[in-house]
């Protein structure tokens, strides 16, 4: 399989890691958005949420937990937001979760708005 993060995992691919265990890889994002942007990835191949189980779910929030305590401590953050894109927006079909520290006016809104449909009609499409 043409993967490039497992790829990183077997260390066929140079990368920066941060953290290593058996069930996770944590390294720095090539093309970070902020500074100390990390991508926690596991090291079995999940293409995204729709396949991953919750035991390695559960293990890659522990580390996200981790990591926060670590870029706080190193690289002074004052936030933290966590970012998992699936399919559609997806560049890597390889999960991984983003964790993008946040700095006082860094100009980043991740929820900066697109033209929704009614609240209610949404809704009802879910609840119907
Ligand atoms: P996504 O759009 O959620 O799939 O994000 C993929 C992320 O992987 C992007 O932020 C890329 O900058 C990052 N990325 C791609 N290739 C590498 C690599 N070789 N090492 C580290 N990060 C990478
Ligand atoms: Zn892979």
């Amino acid at each position: 399989m043409d993967c490039i993060f497992c790829k990183i995992i077997k260390n066929e691919m140079p990368s920066y890691k941060i953290y290593e265990d058996d069930i996770v890889l944590v390294m720095m994002d090539i093309d970070p958005t902020t500074d100390g942007h990390l991508l926690i990835i596991p090291k079995k191949h999940y293409v995204n949420l729709s396949d991953i189980d919750l035991d390695t779910l559960n293990h890659i929030y522990k580390i996200a937990k981790d990591m926060y305590i670590l870029l706080k401590e190193k690289l002074n953050i004052d936030g933290l937001t966590l970012t998992q894109n699936n399919d559609y927006g997806q560049e890597v079909k390889h999960y991984h979760l983003h964790l993008v520290p946040r700095y006082k006016n860094d100009g980043i809104h991740f929820s900066k708005r697109i033209e929704t449909s009614s609240i209610e009609e949404i809704y009802n499409k879910i609840n119907g």
